[in-house]
């Protein structure tokens, strides 16, 4: 089988054909119908984290069964077919070592983490920016139904799923406690949105009006009071700054959970370790996301989620360039920011069915 997938390599983007095996046992043959560029992606293309030679990108994604083993099964134990819709993680785990025992999954001594592996990594089919992409066994899927749409779903694999996991570092709900969230980027939007389901007071900061408009229309507030101390802050920004407004922010025996600076080396802040302890304050570093909170990401998106216009985070459909040819747009489109999520759509348009 042929796959066209967008390749990173020596500094730039093109679409490559890859020659694929057939396909092993266990594993599942999605067909991309929408994925989506992540701040990683821009990460890994603009140079600022390690990238192994002929990266696959994409790890966000919404796809169709095409080709499955007879014994797949999604996380709900059904059996997954040609045909049906799917959302999945975006890493691979092995189920057994110490780390995937103690709940790290994502962490899995022997991880594949899609949209981050050389082509020749099998199953070489390993990004969603592509019209067809592989799953191996150890990656949790979901079916989904066909009432909600590419756009509201194609984050379910990175952003909310993240976003998931920082509530369950939250921890439960105070219904009307309040809730800081510092930038309001994709993983800060849906944070945002998911913090005030639960029946939290929600208020998110971003110097950016866009950003803060949108989180305003998924109904938190922006005009973050002066003063005021929370039992849980969100650091999603990133940036050194976020971290120490978000210690600074946390009231007394407070909850900071961090999901915000992932490449290493780029984030430095100082820390007065007596603050953290005279105030006990409790910080959670989440990167990524268990089984569990992908679940609970794609629960949300299909209950409370429904009713939020979460398309309006989410680029028009681009198509993905054909074979041969740079992928300029996608990325040009991301780096300006106009939307949370540019959104590709693979096998719709320019890229042909794999044959
Ligand atoms: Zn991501
Ligand atoms: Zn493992």
């Amino acid at each position: 089988m042929r796959v066209s997938a967008a390749v990173f390599d020596r500094g730039a983007v093109r679409v490559e054909e890859l020659d694929l095996p057939e396909r092993a046992a266990g594993q599942v043959d999605v067909r991309v119908d929408a994925a989506a560029v992540c701040g990683s992606d821009l990460h890994t293309v603009g140079g600022a984290r390690p990238a192994p030679p002929r990266t696959v990108l994409g790890h966000e994604g919404v796809g169709t069964v095409s080709d499955a083993d007879p014994g797949a099964r999604d996380l709900r134990g059904t059996p997954l077919r040609p045909g049906d819709r799917v959302v999945f993680a975006l890493y691979s785990a092995c189920g057994t070592c110490d780390r995937c025992a103690r709940g790290l999954e994502m962490k899995c001594r022997s991880v594949l983490k899609y949209g981050h592996e050389g082509a020749a990594r099998p199953p070489h089919a390993t990004g969603t920016l592509a019209d067809t992409v592989r799953l191996l066994p150890g990656v949790p899927v979901l079916r989904v139904p066909g009432w909600a749409g590419d756009a509201h779903l194609v984050s379910a694999g990175c952003a909310v799923a993240t976003a998931a996991a920082v509530l369950s570092a939250a921890g439960p709900a105070e219904p009307g406690a309040p809730a800081l969230v510092l930038g309001a980027g994709a993983v800060g939007a849906y944070c945002a949105a998911m913090l005030r389901s639960e029946g939290r007071q929600v208020y998110v900061h971003d110097p950016a009006p866009g950003r803060r408009a949108a989180a305003e229309r998924l109904g938190v507030r922006t005009d973050v009071p002066d003063g005021l101390d929370f039992p849980l802050v969100v650091e999603a920004s990133g940036s050194a700054a976020g971290f120490a407004a978000a210690l600074g922010a946390a009231e007394t025996g407070g909850r900071v959970v961090a999901a915000g600076a992932v490449s290493p080396g780029a984030t430095e802040v100082r820390l007065d370790p007596a603050d953290l302890v005279t105030r006990r304050l409790t910080v959670a570093g989440v990167h990524n996301y268990t089984a569990r909170d992908f679940q609970r990401g794609v629960d949300w998106l299909l209950g409370p989620g429904q009713f939020l216009d979460l398309e309006a985070l989410v680029s028009p459909p681009v198509p993905l360039p054909a074979p041969g040819e740079a992928v300029e747009e996608v990325f040009a489109l991301a780096r300006g920011g106009a939307h949370l999520r540019v959104m590709v759509a693979p096998s719709r348009a320019g890229a042909r069915s794999p044959v």
